[in-house]
């Protein structure tokens, strides 16, 4: 089925619409600087953020900075993981990143999109989230409720994170790209749903060409 070409304007209105709905939508990860929040969006790949937030307080009690996470013993680091799941591969990506920041950028978060993907363990989502959320820079985080989303109310037609990210920065001003993740998420979680969009609730249901998508509850 063609859908019809959403306009930037139509776009935004809409956008307006999901964030009066949603004003307490926020980064949900715990954290107080830039290296918690990249320690913590590291950890929750395939991972729920409640679940992180529970894991880091000891993390970050234990690892303060890059120093010491880069100096982590791998056996102590995954086993504070491990409950995040892919925990080996976490921790290893942890201690790895940890020493290219002290190596590179004596033990701060570069502020770089480019900076940022060549840690390891960093790909695009995560360092819009960083860019974002600890540094104020515009950063639209793609994740998989804002791929689903968006695709449903016409804002995008790709399927790859990053072209939809690229659609995204196209239809939206830069000054709200952060703040719309944070309510498309939201909007994910509680009506959006892969399963089950909730579209007869939905604060948007007359603005968006998919209404009706999936089983109505
Ligand atoms: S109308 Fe339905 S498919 Fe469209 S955004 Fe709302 S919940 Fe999602």
């Amino acid at each position: 089925m063609k859908l019809p070409r959403i306009t930037r304007a139509h776009a935004l209105v809409t956008l307006d619409c999901l964030e009066a709905t949603y004003p307490e939508a926020h980064c949900a990860l715990a954290h107080q600087n830039p290296w918690q929040l990249l320690v913590a969006t590291i950890l929750s790949a395939q991972c729920t953020d409640t679940r992180v937030n529970l894991v880091t307080p000891l993390l970050f009690a234990r690892y303060p900075d890059p120093a010491a996470m880069a100096a982590a013993e791998p056996a102590e680091l995954e086993a504070l993981v491990r409950s995040t799941g892919f925990f080996r591969n976490k921790a290893k990506n942890l201690i790895a990143c940890a020493a290219e920041l002290v190596r590179k950028y004596k033990g701060e978060v570069p502020r770089e999109m480019a900076a940022l993907v060549a840690l390891p363990g960093v790909g695009r989502k995560t360092a819009n989230v960083i860019l974002g959320n600890a540094f104020d820079v515009p950063g639209m985080v793609v994740d998989t409720h804002v791929g689903r989303i968006v695709r449903r109310l016409g804002w995008a037609s790709a399927q790859t994170p990053e072209r939809v990210e690229a659609q995204l920065c196209r239809l939206l001003p830069a000054k709200r790209w952060t703040q719309a993740a944070h309510v498309l998420i939201f909007h994910g979680r509680q009506c959006c749903r892969a399963q089950t969009a909730w579209c007869s609730a939905c604060p948007v249901e007359d603005r968006c060409p998919q209404v009706g998508v999936g089983r109505r509850k």
